[in-house]
């Protein structure tokens, strides 16, 4: 890391889903590490465009929203401006944070794959896929589920087992299933468009020979698949939430959401560009430039895509395009193992984690940056420990926190708050100046190999050093017999003071604040990475009353309210809480049941005739495998009555009976009353 070099960097961390809140292990596998090495190269004095946003199209939102009946640009909008206000809380520095259903996006993946096309690298295919004829559309990923041809696992989703992890495709499930209506679906022939990445095989290959970059485990991943052979991938879907593809022939078609997702990495600089500093020329100036460099932070499971499909991407899109056109090509990615919680996977349905929304009301922001850099899985998996957690806090307190504050404090109270005169250097403080001299460089040397864990732990490092200096001049008993050779002291302690408030920014940056505002040294972005040295504060300059910058950590009080706040998001089964209003909007009632019919071709199903008061009505309920028909003939049950209408098996069903469900065991809700039906539930 030479003084003068400026560089140029696109950093970008992978693009969280649309459809949930991202939990530690996400935030310290991508968004965290990458703010840490955004933070630093600003300091650093290069020049920076820091870039993510939410991924916001595919079948997860598209089936959660109509699971919700809701438009599903509205739930994946809500989704993605609740991430990005916890992103801003978690003080994550992007210049962008967008949105993949964003206009410039949605306009940069068109005609960037009609280039693709125009440049050879897009051929059509007829296929058979799944359809629903209950619903009408073709049945992509998410929207199938069945049984996993690998494990058995009954509720495998068409793109992956959740159980096994394989990676699946619809048409390998046993047994397939509709998500929306639970019908089997059918095989309809369809047309869909491919990307030819084996055409680029060999390009691909010698762009990972000659990255001398990249980590050797990613480079050996990334080979190891190129021999085994590319498949080529279809790039559409039939799916209505997406991004058109504007091939011609494909109406009613979308960009398969992996395939456009990851150009946003490109489109979020340029509508940064566009709309955010209204510069347009910057988009070319930084991604137009083969000496940018651009980095990726990435979990371990997204390294193939983001070194061979997104370069590949890239490499078709390029073709016979001149220098100054040409997008240019990942230069680094940083992965990260996988965090686990208490040694075990985070889990929302179990509960099993902490989320970055509840991180933040349980304790301070820093307290989680630094515990989650401090142990970042940079080589291997590592867990979240309660207990370590703890005594994390309690290392960069003793370390750093106190050696700031007996600085600070001293000087308030002793030299009234003017920082004293340095005199001659002895022995002690030569080896003490020299490490403030070398701190800098050392740490970002560390940070600039993606070293973060290293880094940090180097910083607590001098935090030790700095006390073990203090301490082997006792100033305390110095000030008695010679307050200048105590003033002395402190003045090289100062030195340090700062060199920490420099050194913090890019991992703990509210507290690297404080430190830098009881120095009287403004935050701004002027402060530079260089400017750490023994020379750093002038003696005369006046401090800062400081307070103790961390308190200890009650872990047992921090896990009791962790446990109320999951407490309360678990009577409402996970979901958000509902307005008394919104209650009132459902019609509960007491129903009849007067005749019980299967429904014919489904296991599961029964119809029901049922009464409300005077009024007749059909429901279809899966209840065969739990209730005989005569068990629940002339039963009160109780149903949702203004559900709007589905057809079921070609049955209309006005309603939804409710009942209480826990595994294989399912038991309908009957009032223990004598209660007449049409009665309602309040
Ligand atoms: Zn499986
Ligand atoms: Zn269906």
């Amino acid at each position: 890391m030479s003084k003068n070099e400026v560089t140029k960097w696109v950093i970008t961390s992978a693009w969280p889903y649309v459809n949930a809140i991202p939990h530690l292990g996400n935030m310290i596998g991508s968004v965290l590490s990458s703010d840490v090495f955004a933070r630093f190269c600003r300091l650093k004095g290069d020049e920076v465009v820091f870039v993510s946003g939410s991924d916001s199209h595919g079948t997860p939102v598209a089936v959660a929203a109509k699971q919700q009946n809701v438009p599903t640009k509205e739930l994946a909008i809500k989704y993605h401006n609740i991430i990005k206000e916890l992103f801003e809380k978690w003080q994550i520095s992007y210049d962008n944070y967008t949105i993949t259903h964003n206009p410039t996006h949605i306009d940069f993946v068109q005609k960037f794959y009609l280039d693709v096309q125009k440049n050879g690298y897009v051929f059509e295919k007829e296929l058979e896929t799944l359809y629903c004829e209950n619903d009408k559309f073709f049945l992509p990923d998410r929207f199938v589920e069945g049984v996993c041809p690998h494990c058995g696992y009954e509720n495998a989703r068409g793109d992956q087992c959740d159980k096994c992890q394989k990676l699946l495709t619809p048409l390998e499930l046993k047994k397939p299933r509709c998500a929306i209506c639970g019908n089997t679906p059918v095989l309809r022939k369809t047309k869909h468009w491919y990307l030819d990445l084996p055409k680029l095989q060999d390009q691909l290959k010698n762009l990972i020979n000659q990255n001398k970059i990249i980590p050797q485990n990613a480079r050996q991943m990334c080979l190891n698949s190129l021999a085994e052979g590319i498949p080529e991938r279809a790039i559409t879907r039939d799916l209505e939430w997406g991004i058109p593809a504007p091939f011609e022939g494909a109406d009613n078609k979308t960009i398969y959401v992996w395939f456009e997702a990851v150009l946003g990495y490109v489109s979020a600089v340029k509508e940064w560009a566009d709309n955010i500093v209204k510069d347009e020329k910057k988009y070319d100036y930084f991604w137009k430039d083969p000496n940018t460099k651009t980095v990726f932070f990435i979990g371990k499971d997204n390294i193939i895509f983001h070194l061979i499909v997104f370069p590949g991407l890239l490499l078709a899109f390029n073709k016979d395009k001149s220098e100054g056109e040409k997008l240019t090509l990942p230069y680094n990615v940083s992965s990260t193992e996988f965090l686990m919680y208490e040694n075990d996977k985070f889990s929302k349905s179990r509960g099993i984690g902490i989320w970055i929304d509840e991180a933040l009301k349980i304790a301070p922001l820093d307290y989680w940056r630094f515990t989650l850099l401090y142990n970042r899985p940079e080589t291997s998996d590592t867990s979240f420990l309660w207990s370590e957690f703890e005594n994390n806090i309690k290392i960069l307190n003793d370390n750093i926190g106190n050696f700031i504050h007996r600085t600070l404090t001293f000087i308030d109270k002793q030299f009234k708050g003017i920082i004293p005169k340095k005199l001659e250097y002895d022995d002690t403080d030569k080896k003490f100046i020299e490490l403030v001299n070398s701190i800098g460089f050392e740490i970002g040397e560390n940070i600039s190999n993606f070293k973060l864990r290293k880094a940090l732990r180097d910083i607590v490092n001098f935090g030790k050093e700095g006390n073990v200096y203090l301490n082997s001049k006792a100033p305390w008993h110095l000030i008695k017999k010679d307050k200048s050779a105590a003033g002395h002291v402190f003045n090289v302690c100062a030195q340090a003071v700062y060199a920490f408030g420099v050194l913090l920014s890019p991992f703990i940056p509210e507290t690297a604040e404080k430190i830098l505002s009881y120095l009287n040294i403004p935050t701004s972005n002027d402060l530079k990475w260089d400017t750490i040295n023994e020379n750093s504060i002038k003696e005369g300059q006046k401090i800062k009353k400081p307070e103790p910058l961390f308190q200890k950590l009650d872990i047992n009080e921090i896990k009791n309210q962790l446990e109320e706040i999951k407490e309360s998001k678990d009577k409402l089964g996970g979901k958000e809480l509902v307005s008394y209003e919104e209650f009132k909007k459902l019609d509960i009632r007491v129903a009849l049941i007067e005749s019980v019919e299967k429904v014919p071709k489904a296991d599961k199903l029964y119809k029901l005739s049922i009464a409300l008061g005077d009024e007749k009505r059909t429901l279809v309920a899966g209840l065969a495998e739990q209730y005989k028909a005569d068990e629940l003939k002339g039963k009160k049950i109780v149903i949702l009555a203004n559900l709007e209408p589905r057809k079921l098996r070609g049955i209309l069903s006005q309603g939804m009976l409710l009942a209480a469900v826990d595994g294989d065991i399912v038991s309908v809700l009957t009032p223990d009353k004598e209660i007449p039906s049409g009665a309602k539930i309040e």
